[in-house]
C-alpha cells in the first residue's frame, strides 16, 4: 500500500487539484467569440452590438457554490464543476453538456447586464434582463429585485436554445445526443435537479396565453421576450408592454414581479393555464401580504 493512501487530507488535495485542472481544460477550450456570435443571433440586429459576455478570465471554479452563478456586482461567474457532474449524475443526462449548459445560462446573465445609473447618492441600480439589481453603495449589499422567477425562466429557455446551437453547431455533440438530454431535461418527472423546471414551464404557459389572446404566434412573442431580455427594456418594452396590457388579467404582472419561490411560480403556471381571473382568485389584501412576503424572502437571495 502506498503511503499516500493512507493520507486522505492529501488524497482529497490531489483530487481536488485534478478537477481544478479539468476545470481550466474545459474553459480554455471554450469558444467564447462563437457563444457571443450565437446570442447576438438569438436578438434583433439593433440589440446585438451591446452584448457583452463574461471573458475566461472572469470565469472561477468554486467547489463550494450552486452549480453557477453571476455576480452583477463583480461581472464575475461562479462554476462549480462537482455540483453540475452530481446534479447531471442524479438527472441521468451528459455531464459534460450540462458543463456547457450551465456556463451558458450564466454568460445570457451577463450578456443581459445592462450599465448602471448613478444617480443616486445611496444605491446603484441596473437590470440584468428583468429582474432589476440594486446595489447599496459602499456596502456589499446586494438585492436582486422584481421579476427574479420569470427572469430565471426566460434565461433558462434561452440556455437550452443557445446550447443547442453551441454544442451541435461547434461538433462538440450530435443532434441525436443533443435531442436525448433535452427531452430528459423536458420530462414531466418533477426532479428538482432539473434546472428551473417551473420557472421555464412558466414562461411557456405565458407566451401560450398571449399567443392564444393575440394575432401574433408564439415564435414572434418569444422573440419579444428575448428582446427586452437582451436590452433590459423587460415589460416596459414597447411591443411586449402594449401586448400583455392588451391581454393579462389586472395585477397579473405585479403578482409575477414578486414570484421568486416555486410555489408562487407553480401558482401563476395554472392560473395562466385555467385561464382564471387572477383578482377573483385572492382578496387584493391577501395578495398584497403575499408579495411582501415573498419581497423579503427574495431580498434574501440573489441571482443563481
Ligand atoms: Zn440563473
Amino acid at each position: 500500500m502506498r503511503f499516500e493512501s493512507l493520507n486522505p487530507f492529501r488524497a482529497e488535495q490531489e483530487n481536488k487539484e485534478q478537477r481544478k485542472a479539468e476545470f481550466a481544460e474545459f474553459i480554455k477550450a471554450f469558444d467564447f467569440d462563437k457563444l457571443k456570435e450565437l446570442i447576438r443571433g438569438q436578438v434583433r440586429p439593433d440589440h446585438g452590438d451591446e452584448i457583452s459576455i463574461c471573458p475566461a478570465e472572469k470565469i472561477v471554479p468554486d467547489f463550494s457554490g450552486s452549480s453557477g452563478e453571476y455576480k452583477p456586482e463583480t461581472k464575475i461567474i461562479k462554476f462549480n464543476p462537482d455540483r453540475i457532474r452530481d446534479r447531471a449524475d442524479m438527472i441521468g443526462v451528459n455531464p459534460d453538456i450540462m458543463f456547457n449548459h450551465v456556463l451558458i445560462h450564466e454568460e445570457l446573465h451577463a450578456a443581459s447586464d445592462t450599465p448602471c445609473d448613478d444617480n443616486s447618492v445611496m444605491v446603484r441600480e441596473f437590470n440584468v434582463g428583468f429582474s432589476r439589481v440594486t446595489r447599496i453603495k459602499k456596502s456589499p449589499i446586494t438585492i436582486t429585485g422584481i421579476y427574479k422567477a420569470w427572469n430565471e425562466g426566460v434565461t433558462e429557455s434561452m440556455a437550452r436554445e443557445v446550447t443547442h446551437d453551441y454544442v451541435t453547431g461547434t461538433g462538440l455533440f450530435s443532434e441525436e445526443n443533443f435531442d436525448q438530454y433535452k427531452k430528459t431535461l423536458e420530462e414531466p418527472s418533477g426532479n428538482p435537479e432539473i434546472p428551473y423546471a417551473p420557472e421555464v414551464e412558466l414562461v411557456d404557459a405565458l407566451i401560450d396565453r398571449l399567443a392564444d389572446a393575440s394575432d401574433k404566434d408564439r415564435r414572434e412573442i418569444w422573440q419579444m421576450v428575448k428582446d427586452a431580455f437582451i436590452s433590459g427594456e423587460g415589460f416596459n418594452s414597447q411591443d411586449l408592454n402594449q401586448l400583455t396590457r392588451e391581454v393579462l388579467p389586472d395585477g397579473f404582472l405585479a403578482d409575477l414581479a414578486g414570484a421568486s419561490a416555486k410555489l408562487t411560480v407553480r401558482r401563476l403556471t395554472a392560473e395562466l393555464k385555467s385561464n382564471n381571473k387572477l383578482g377573483l382568485l385572492s382578496s387584493p389584501v391577501i395578495r398584497h401580504i403575499k408579495r411582501m412576503v415573498e419581497g423579503y424572502l427574495e431580498s434574501m437571495g440573489k441571482l443563481g
